[in-house]
């Protein structure tokens, strides 16, 4: 089945390339290994930023996009040395075109605040940045398809760390095939274009909501994170 799921991968990558669809999708990165597309985005961060946006903000085709409200791109400070990567916005996200502002995002401002942090001190995006309908998980394919944007932002960001909430999250950046109660709480460094972040993962919010049991093992995670960011102050 995983197996599967990775060939499917192979599969649209190379269908994408052969289809010249467009110039971002071509460097989807083969076999997940990171490789950032190339097109480089001149000027200051702020200014990449802007163009990265403009670059989502002109994807064709996109299910995700025409079912959606507003793009939502980023919230929190593009300095931060923590960059906070969840699945896809919500309904309230969809409506404010702000990430994490619905009540998985209020438990996330709980999260933060026990190590200190707030979103002046985070910067907060999602694996895509249009509300899949319903809620639903993203699928493989619109997954596949937001990579490039993905991975052009945290490089252009430039973390220390980079945090993972959830499955999602954890499978676009690492390619990993562990479940995430497998992969949360290990610290790993992964080259992501020209950078190379300290990557962790824990359980998305939501699911914390869900299962508040699972509370225990995300604040290992979060002590492990508050741990880890003494290095770069
Ligand atoms: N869940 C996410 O993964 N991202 C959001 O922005 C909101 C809820």
């Amino acid at each position: 089945m995983k197996k599967n799921l990775n060939q499917k991968l192979i599969y649209l990558v190379e269908y994408y390339n052969l289809a010249n669809a467009n110039l971002l999708l071509s460097a989807t990165p083969l076999k997940r290994n990171l490789k950032t597309k190339k097109i480089v985005f001149t000027g200051t961060k702020l200014q990449k930023l802007e163009k990265l946006k403009k670059n989502i903000q002109i994807i064709k085709n996109c299910e995700l996009k025409k079912s959606a409200t507003n793009l939502v791109f980023s919230d929190g400070n593009a300095n931060a040395k923590i960059m906070i990567i969840g699945e896809g916005p919500g309904a309230n996200e969809d409506l404010e075109g702000k990430p994490f502002v619905g009540r998985a995002g209020k438990l996330l401002d709980k999260m933060l605040a026990s190590i200190q942090l707030d979103r002046s001190k985070v910067y907060i995006s999602n694996v895509v940045n249009y509300r899949p309908p319903l809620n639903r998980r993203p699928t493989d394919e619109e997954i596949l398809r937001y990579c490039p944007y993905l991975l052009k932002h945290i490089e252009i960001i430039n973390p220390k760390i980079l945090f993972l909430l959830g499955s999602t999250a954890l499978n676009a950046i690492i390619g990993s095939e562990e479940i995430i109660s497998k992969a949360r709480g290990k610290w790993l460094q992964k080259e992501i274009g020209v950078i190379k972040p300290w990557i962790i993962a824990s359980f998305h919010p939501a699911f914390l909501m869900r299962q508040p049991e699972k509370k225990k093992q995300a604040w290992i995670d979060l002590k492990m994170i508050r741990e880890k960011i003494k290095n770069f102050n």
